[in-house]
């Protein structure tokens, strides 16, 4: 029987914290199968989408948006955590479970009018992601879609994201 993308993750209890059951996708990029499964299983998600650029989100989206942007076509652009991009940046602030956190892209990465995927491993609460959709806005783009491998279901992302156009291959 064909193996499913589910199938190779692995769940760890309590990791970072207690109380949280942590869906590793280490364990799917770690099998040829499974690393060659989720990606055309990510790619089969968008097929026939306008694309014009590839967000992945630090650190995990890094793991799936470059090989969807090769294969595609398309450019990639890093969101990287506060601090780490050498040129001139935006930002977008998110609640964490205690205070917030930044992240930043490059100001010149989008252009107005720019059709945007954007990637990551996983969604959880929708926060990381939606201030990921905010910078595009801000700098003139749209978002054409969000592609995720995984989603955590009972934490209602999707509701944060609200109108947006959204894709994820496994349901947790
Ligand atoms: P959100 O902002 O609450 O949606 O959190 C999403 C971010 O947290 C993503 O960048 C994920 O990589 C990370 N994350 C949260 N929970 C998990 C998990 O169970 N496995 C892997 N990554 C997770």
């Amino acid at each position: 029987m064909k193996k499913t993308v589910e199938s190779y993750f692995k769940t760890i209890a309590d990791f970072p914290t207690e109380g949280i059951l942590f869906r590793d996708v280490t364990s799917v990029l770690g099998d040829a199968d499974g690393f060659k499964l989720a990606i055309d299983e990510m790619l089969g998600a968008i097929d026939g989408e306008a694309i014009d650029v590839i967000i992945g989100i630090e650190a995990r989206g890094f793991m799936f948006a470059p090989v969807l942007a090769y294969t595609l076509g398309k450019p990639f652009v890093p969101v990287r955590k506060a601090g780490k991009l050498p040129r001139e940046t935006v930002s977008a602030t998110y609640a964490l479970e205690y205070g917030e956190a930044s992240i930043e892209m490059h100001a010149d990465a989008i252009s107005p009018g720019d059709r945007v995927l954007i990637v990551d491993d996983l969604i959880a609460t929708g926060g990381t992601a939606k201030a990921a959709a905010n910078m595009v806005e801000e700098l003139g783009g749209k978002v054409a879609s969000f592609l995720f491998l995984a989603e955590l279901t009972y934490l209602d992302g999707r509701e944060v994201l609200g109108d947006y156009k959204v894709h994820s291959i496994v349901e947790f």
